[in-house]
């Protein structure tokens, strides 16, 4: 820990890392920040944290911030650092002259599921009444979309169903494609808490995690073929239905029981059976059939899952399996059970709330609904665009296709973070403006035009939206750095394109939102000052805010089963590549390493390693700590070999924190078929040995 003498004052804030969303009192000497602790009243942490909120925010003062506006003609051309009006000018001459030269839906944006909600809520607004158009998509696209679409489909809303203080009510937890004890450290805390207290634990996952290995918990493991998920779902719900599990009384009263029975009969098929599918999961049948029966009988059950879900060519499908089997065992509407997606990044649940996605306004309000729009329009005084802008993928496309020329990207490494570099690559390189908004020049800013740099969370006011759907404060503690906030940013560069937004402070856009959307119709800084934090809906009708979710009914009235037949990824193993490639994080990295690779204080630089069998490695003439090359159809990269049984021979893991991995040079173009979210978690490759990069 950096010292700096005995703090003279200090501010509650919320981490800025993972969709936890620990609160920490940040103790201050002047600007300068002492330490962080972690601050007990934390709704969600309860006084602990992880390495990352508690040590990482050294970034913020790194020496590679850029801290003034940048502008080049073209991406040949050498930066030039101009002052804030200028860049806002030019930023909006390009655009605008965009716009004049091919249409008024050839530029978007992106929002950040970094940024706060008014910060994200103002970008979607900027596009669309600034724009004119709704090609405003969030980096939830390559994450959580699939949650959106799945708990909407089935549940009627697009969040996680409980609190995390649920889990002590525990009896059953069912963990899959999520590895809480790096990923959602702090939550993974409670949760081995409560089953070294005897609650039972199944994790469904292609790699032994620490979940499965940790201490004092006797896990039982599903060790699935990765891109295999809705199979092993249908099979647990075939021995729930077959074997008279489930919970008809539950289903008769809250959910449409014909679309159950269609499903019950769908699911109840021969060839869904853990002994029809266990060559294509790889599970043992015998393993299937315990699991299901403990989810089913052993009390109350939770499921928790993360992007092994998500991140798939069926993703949107396994989240309404998912779905499906918690109502077919009554395991919704009470403490201690539900449906809960481990998110991320710190707000991503917040910019999907915020409207970030090209089909629907703030609130998950689709954009073509009549009465929505109308009161959308009333207060921003304009006519919007009821017809859905492009997704980033499609924006992609576009771009090559030379339709889509300009792009506004708040606080997200693109080029880093999505699929099929090459691709991404084409597409910027064929954009005539690109403006990059964020904290360090980072990979996308490669292919940039105009550089306005970001704010770190330590130097604004706004909310950030958790895992649970807990609307948390952020505090401003030091001046921005770059002289301006993210906000107001974004309120300059709308300015400059001719759509006037007119705030003093964060919490009068909040009030803005609170107008806007009936999720959020009683939250106000003053209340969250009050309260310290209240999960939406937060109304007339619960004006401190809804720990759990459709307790007497679902959102959409009845829930809704839907079946859900698997279907292979396109992404087929072969003689040319043999192996899947599945990827996560560990616990001292967070993503592509922005921030915490720019921290010096704590030994981060663990490098990205492919976890390889004993059996897979022999084959291959690999050692421990060799150099390899992994090779797929997209690509490919060099890192070093871990030999492990983590993994099951055929599989292959590695984490993608480093730049120079560059893990999704290797991934591919498949996708969620209903979100457009990429298949990160299944590509097939072969592994060789190299002599390094
Ligand atoms: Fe931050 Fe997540 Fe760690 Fe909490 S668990 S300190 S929110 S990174």
């Amino acid at each position: 820990v950096i010292e700096i003498g005995q703090p003279e004052h200090s501010v509650v804030t919320t981490c800025a890392y993972c969709g936890v969303g620990c609160t920490f009192k940040a103790e201050m000497r002047g600007e300068e920040v002492v330490r962080m602790v972690p601050y007990k009243d934390g709704k969600a942490n309860r006084g602990h944290s992880c390495v990352k909120g508690r040590f990482a925010w050294g970034y913020t003062n790194h020496g590679e911030r850029i801290l003034n506006p940048m502008i080049r003609e073209r991406i040949e051309d050498p930066w030039r650092e101009v002052s804030w009006d200028e860049a806002f000018s030019f930023a909006a001459a390009k655009m605008r002259g965009i716009q004049e030269t091919y249409g008024r839906d050839a530029i978007g944006g992106i929002t950040s599921s970094r940024c706060t909600n008014e910060e994200t809520y103002l970008v979607q607004k900027l596009i669309r009444a600034g724009f004119g158009n709704n090609n405003v998509d969030t980096c939830a696209r390559v994450c959580h979309s699939p949650t959106g679409y799945g708990l909407a489909t089935t549940f009627g809303t697009s969040a996680g169903t409980q609190d995390f203080d649920s889990v002590e009510d525990t009896d059953v937890v069912l963990v899959i494609g999520a590895n809480p004890a790096s990923a959602h450290p702090v939550f993974a805390s409670r949760l081995k808490k409560r089953l070294r207290q005897g609650a039972k634990l199944i994790v469904i996952d292609p790699r032994r995690t620490e979940m499965v290995e940790a201490p004092h918990v006797k896990a039982l493991h599903l060790p699935l073929m990765p891109g295999t998920n809705v199979a092993v779902m249908t099979a647990l719900a075939h021995v729930i239905v077959t074997e008279g599990l489930a919970n008809e009384a539950f289903v008769r009263e809250r959910c449409d029981w014909s679309e159950f029975e269609e499903w019950a009969a769908f699911v109840a098929q021969p060839k869904n059976s853990p002994e029809a599918t266990a060559i294509l999961t790889g599970v043992d049948p015998k393993d299937l059939r315990e699991a299901a029966r403990t989810y089913a009988t052993g009390g109350n059950g939770a499921i928790y899952y993360g992007l092994g879900v998500t991140e798939h060519s069926q993703g949107s499908t396994t989240v309404i399996a998912i779905a499906n089997l918690a109502m077919a065992t009554g395991n919704i509407g009470r403490p201690g059970v539900g449906v809960n997606p481990l998110r991320g990044q710190n707000n991503v649940q917040g910019s999907c709330d915020m409207g970030s996605f090209p089909h629907e306004l703030p609130g998950y309000r689709h954009i073509s609904g009549d009465a929505v729009r109308d009161q959308f329009e009333a207060l921003w005084n304009v006519k919007l665009n009821p017809e859905p802008g492009l997704r980033i993928p499609n924006m992609f496309d576009a771009a090559v296709e030379g339709t889509f020329m300009g792009i506004y990207v708040q606080g997200e490494d693109i080029l880093q973070s999505d699929p099929n570099t090459k691709h991404v690559v084409a597409a910027l390189s064929a954009m005539e403006c690109v403006i990059v908004h964020d904290l360090f020049l980072n990979e996308t800013a490669n292919y940039a035009h105009v550089f306005l740099p970001g704010s770190s969370f330590l130097e604004k006011d706004g909310t950030f939206t958790n895992a649970e759907r807990r609307i948390q404060r952020v505090r401003k503690v030091m001046t921005p750095k770059n002289g301006m906030a993210d906000w107001e940013v974004t309120i300059g560069l709308a300015k400059a394109m001719g759509f006037e937004m007119n705030y003093g402070h964060p919490s009068e856009i909040m009030d803005e939102i609170a107008a806007l959307t009936p999720t959020f119709a009683g939250v106000s800084y003053a209340k969250l000052d009050e309260l310290g934090s209240v999960q939406w809906p937060c109304n007339e009708k619960a004006p401190e805010g809804t720990p759990v979710m459709h307790i007497d009914g679902f959102v959409r009235g009845k829930g809704k089963f839907v079946v859900t037949e698997y279907v292979a990824t396109d992404e087929r193993t072969g003689p040319r590549y043999p192996l899947l490639l599945t990827t996560g994080r560990i616990l001292s990295q967070y993503n592509v390493g922005a921030q915490t690779r720019r921290t010096e204080n704590v030994v981060w630089h663990a490098e990205d390693r492919l976890e390889i069998h004993p059996h897979d490695a022999e084959q291959r003439g690999v050692r421990d700590g060799d150099w390899v090359r992994l090779k797929s159809r997209a690509g490919e990269t060099t890192l070093r070999a871990e030999i492990t049984d983590r993994v099951a021979p055929g599989v292959v893991y590695t984490t993608f924190h480093h730049p120079d991995t560059q893990a999704n040079v290797i991934t591919t173009d498949y996708s969620d078929w209903a979100t457009n979210c990429p298949e990160y978690k299944v590509t097939a490759v072969e592994v060789s040995p190299s002599n390094g990069p």
